[in-house]
């Protein structure tokens, strides 16, 4: 018998950069602009060995071009060839990307997919998207759907972080400094939670769109997020209730990002970020623990654990989940 729930784990390769904008600081010291992919991501490439999974990497195009990134590029290389996948998360990276014009959202999605293709290999050709800070609107589905993308993992409908991240941005206004990040149409928040078909128009409502959408994990009922930042520094309590709660959902998109398993004292980031991203602080060997795990946990409770690319490919198929 085929088990009944499905788990996806992915991981955002944001640079430490994204976080500086988001809280405003302007650009990091330049040895930290390459700390995710040096240091976190062969963290991830030995936690996935050693838990035996494979997942989506989700890359940014920008990143793939540094000479900095050397190790990086061979490691992803070494991650497309074990099986793992690759995904496409723009170019640069911007939070506006839904106020970019039409062909400046298609440069953004065609020049990463070509750099995965020409720096990582065939192996990595993208077939899914994830927009930065997870907005998309119908300008992004239509490049996407021209593209034959088979997904979008892009929508977080999750109230209560949208409402947090409002506050924050509000609080940081009020003190004069201004956030990268930009808020997604409300429309959004309430769209299904499982993944579905969407309306090319209106991709937070369900229509008959070739491509699927596989929303971002948010718990039942009261759509709090289900993300791996969370899973890795909750306590331990809180860890298993969320675990607990995502079972009533036939698939759980977990998403991680690299700075997960990044660290404050071992990656030598300064208290200007640390002080702002309490996660920085959890020594990454304690969160790689938490991460093996979950996994181990999900496992036990039957899920069966797919890249992002196989379960939109079980959707098309079956027509849900
Ligand atoms: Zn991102």
């Amino acid at each position: 018998m085929a088990p009944s729930k499905i788990c996806s784990l992915s991981v955002d390769l944001d640079p430490l950069t994204a976080y500086y904008a988001i809280h405003g600081l302007g650009d990091p010291p330049r040895p930290l602009r390459f700390t995710i992919l040096r240091k976190a991501l062969p963290r991830f490439e030995e936690l996935f060995a050693e838990a035996g999974v494979r997942a989506t990497f989700f890359v940014i195009g920008h990143d793939l071009e540094a000479p900095e990134h050397d190790e990086a590029r061979e490691v992803l290389r070494r991650l497309a060839a074990a099986g793992h996948e690759i995904g496409n998360h723009t170019y640069s990276h911007p939070y506006d990307l839904c106020r970019l014009p039409e062909q400046v959202v298609e440069a953004e999605i065609r020049r990463c997919h070509d750099l995965c293709v020409e720096r990582i290999g065939r192996d990595a050709t993208p077939l899914g998207f994830r927009a930065p800070g997870y907005t998309i609107d119908a300008k992004v589905h239509r490049v996407l759907a021209s593209r034959g993308y088979r997904y979008d993992s892009s929508m977080f409908p999750s109230p209560p972080y949208w409402l947090a991240k409002l506050g924050v941005m509000g609080m940081m206004s009020l003190r004069g400094r201004s956030s990268a990040s930009v808020v997604s149409d409300p429309r959004a928040l309430l769209g299904p939670a499982d993944p579905y078909r969407p309306d090319p128009e209106r991709p937070w409502r369900r229509g008959q769109s070739p491509l699927v959408e596989l929303p971002v994990a948010v718990q039942p009922y009261t759509r709090l997020p289900a993300i791996g930042t969370l899973l890795a520094v909750a306590p331990e309590p809180m860890r298993r209730f969320v675990l607990r709660t995502m079972a009533s959902r036939p698939f759980f998109n977990l998403e991680l990002h690299g700075i997960d398993l990044a660290d404050a004292i071992a990656d030598r980031i300064p208290t200007q970020l640390a002080g702002r991203q309490p996660d920085l602080r959890v020594p990454f060997h304690e969160k790689r623990r938490r991460f093996l795990q979950t996994i181990e946990d999900l496992r036990r409770s039957g899920y069966e654990l797919l890249t992002l690319a196989e379960t939109a490919a079980r959707v098309q198929r079956e027509g849900a989940l």
